[in-house]
């Protein structure tokens, strides 16, 4: 067997692990705790910080870009708010230029990720922190903001690849924050109390992702 093989065979809990802990203390509180266990409430253990090194992500297979500290707050969930809402956005713009609204001070705005129409998933905040994407404090304080990339009135934007992707992506936070994959969780940013958006919009596939979410959910982690 070939190196290249034998890295391709590591266990993949291995690799999400890594991603969500990074660092100290993890060898030994993984001895001592289950994977569901640890997964769940790792971050009550003492001795145990957050980790907040540059570049760290929540969703294997993200790429990273911080989005500007002006565009978010620093808080320390889901210890200090609970998280049970994902907000569906759509970009009304390109990737790159969405990217760079966010790291721009002056934006006033970001989400937690972007997800592009060939299924690549940028973080540009940690679900750790409170991002600016909803426009309602308390959405903002207990939500994970996705942006989708595209216009609401053109539909071909919304391509299969970004759909799984999103659902990947929202099934992973359904799973860390232990909340259902259903309508009542899972938002669209028109609909949130006070809104002045109309994103995802009428094309937005409802019926479509709550499924795939629910798929993603059912299959192995
Ligand atoms: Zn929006």
């Amino acid at each position: 067997m070939t190196e290249q093989g034998n890295a391709r065979s590591k266990p993949k809990s291995r690799t999400r692990r890594a991603v969500l802990f990074g660092g100290l203390g993890v060898v030994a509180a993984a001895a001592v705790a289950g994977r569901d266990e640890i997964s769940r409430a790792w971050w009550l253990m003492p001795g145990v910080s957050k980790p907040r090194k540059e570049g760290e992500i929540d969703h294997a297979g993200a790429g990273w870009t911080a989005a500007s500290p002006a565009n978010w707050r620093m808080a320390d969930r889901p210890d200090d708010y609970r998280v049970d809402r994902i907000v569906v956005h759509v970009t009304q713009g390109g990737f790159q230029s969405s990217v760079d609204a966010f790291k721009n001070p002056w934006h006033k705005a970001s989400a937690h990720y972007i997800v592009r129409g060939d299924g690549h998933v940028e973080q540009m905040v940690r679900e750790l922190d409170v991002a600016f994407h909803a426009g309602n404090r308390s959405m903002n304080e207990r939500s994970v903001g996705i942006e989708h990339v595209g216009f609401v009135d053109r539909p071909k934007d919304f391509t299969d690849a970004l759909y799984t992707a999103s659902a990947r992506l929202a099934a992973g936070i359904c799973r860390r924050y232990d909340f259902p994959a259903d309508r009542t969780h899972i938002v669209g940013h028109s609909e949130v109390p006070g809104a002045d958006h109309t994103d995802p919009g009428d094309h937005w596939d409802w019926d479509r992702y709550i499924r795939m979410v629910r798929e993603a959910l059912a299959a192995p982690a």
